[in-house]
């Protein structure tokens, strides 16, 4: 999905059409860049380094090892004890992780789950695609998660999940109260922790402490496998189920391998490299074959994919490994980022996003509120060396899907932009 706010940047197909605005872009980041480090313009925080790159060199000439299940599995066991879930499977991607939750909870059609006013368009639509209905509540303006006293007035006699969501890397406010909430009422939780992976609560990771939890690696998440999910529980009949969807569930295409290990050198070239600013242009021509879309035209309209249910490819696994073992050196450069964002907030009268007593924020990006013209025409940002992302723009992100009742959400699509939090390549 936030390869939709990178699209609105990088807009992906015709090239022609793209090429000017490659090149414009790509000589503003070549001044900035001749004035030093921090001018340059980076639209997304990227975590794949040249070690990704020989990498995915490397599993695109051993094909033959595509569907070897190992490496999954492998995969799926480092995230679980690093995590501190007694049990992690691994998908082509968050939303798939999603469905896979709501098949090994047993939700049944017709049934409700309450769902933030404020989110992207693929988690309802993972909940309707299995025959749900999204009841929408509104969020708190101090972490963007869903907020207490909304989620409570939504439960009614059909509702029988909260998906509680964490935005941004920030662990959300009303966490505990909503997983008791959820207790009193006889509700499951599934945490939506796409854009927290790795951040904790009172030492936890979160996700641990919900029904169960899903997490993305798709490319402008904390780590990047360019597509990517997983869904964890401690529960053993919850696990039982999401197994199953694991070992059944067909791996994609080796062509959309193909596509996938290309992007890996591909986003660094755009995004990592030290030379990205020169490099960019030649990248787009050279790798534009490779590059899908995370989301089609006919998923944004509602209808699903037949590719919807897949689990991970190996090669795709071997990246999430990769990429596990950077994550600390990657959180530090982040929090260094968030430190930076958090100065200037308070140099120019924003409040900062609150961090919650006992979290641990991951700072995919760094939230602030600004006046709505400021979020309408960022261009302002160009002089503080970023581009700033405005995801989202609709509290159905990217439709226009009307949410009412929920003030909160309808202020943060007005006024909520997000700041890069990885500022320079490595
Ligand atoms: C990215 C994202 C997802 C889905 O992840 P994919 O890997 O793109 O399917 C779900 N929820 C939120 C909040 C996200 O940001």
């Amino acid at each position: 999905m936030t390869a939709v706010a990178a699209a609105e940047t990088f807009r992906f197909g015709g090239m022609l059409r793209r090429l000017p605005s490659a090149v414009s872009e790509s000589a503003q980041n070549a001044y900035g860049y001749a004035r030093g480090g921090r001018k340059r313009l980076q639209p997304v925080g990227m975590t794949i380094d040249h070690d990704d790159v020989a990498l995915a060199r490397s599993l695109l000439r051993r094909q033959s090892a595509w569907r070897d299940r190992e490496p999954v599995r492998r995969y799926e066991q480092a995230f679980a004890e690093w995590n501190g879930s007694a049990h992690a499977f691994a998908f082509m991607g968050g939303r798939k992780a999603l469905t896979a939750c709501i098949e090994a909870l047993e939700l049944l059609p017709g049934d409700e789950v309450i769902v933030p006013g404020f989110t992207c368009v693929l988690v309802p639509n993972a909940l309707r695609f299995a025959g749900l209905r999204p009841i929408y509540c509104d969020i708190e303006l101090d972490t963007y998660g869903p907020d207490l006293d909304s989620v409570r007035s939504r439960i009614g006699p059909r509702t029988r999940a909260i998906l509680l969501q964490h935005l941004f890397g920030l662990v959300s406010r009303d966490y505990e109260a909503i997983i008791a909430l959820a207790a009193e009422r006889g509700l499951r939780v599934i945490e939506d922790c796409a854009q927290a992976t790795g951040a904790k609560f009172k030492g936890r990771r979160v996700g641990t402490l919900g029904d169960v939890a899903f997490y993305s690696s798709e490319r402008s998440k904390v780590y990047s496998t360019i597509v990517g999910g997983i869904a964890v529980t401690d529960n053993e009949k919850i696990a039982d189920r999401l197994r199953r969807c694991a070992t059944e569930w067909p791996a994609p295409s080796d062509d959309q391998v193909r596509r996938l290990l290309t992007s890996v050198i591909y986003d660094y070239f755009r995004f990592g490299h030290r030379l990205s600013p020169i490099l960019e242009p030649l990248a787009r021509i050279r790798f534009d074959w490779a590059v899908s879309e995370n989301m089609s035209d006919a998923e944004l309209a509602g209808s699903m994919p037949d590719d919807y249910r897949t689990t991970m490819a190996a090669p795709i696994a071997a990246l999430g490994l990769n990429q596990l073992r950077k994550f600390d050196a990657n959180l530090s450069r982040r929090i260094a980022g968030a430190n930076a964002w958090r100065d200037w907030c308070l140099s120019q009268g924003y409040r900062p996003p609150t961090v919650v007593d006992g979290s641990e924020p991951v700072f995919l990006r760094y939230p602030v509120l600004v006046p709505p013209e400021m979020k309408a025409d960022v261009s302002w940002a160009r002089r503080l060396g970023v581009v700033p992302g405005v995801w989202f723009r609709t509290n159905i992100h990217p439709v226009p899907e009307p949410v009412p009742d929920c003030p909160n959400a309808d202020r943060a699509v007005a006024c909520c932009i997000n700041m890069p939090t990885i500022l320079e390549p490595r």
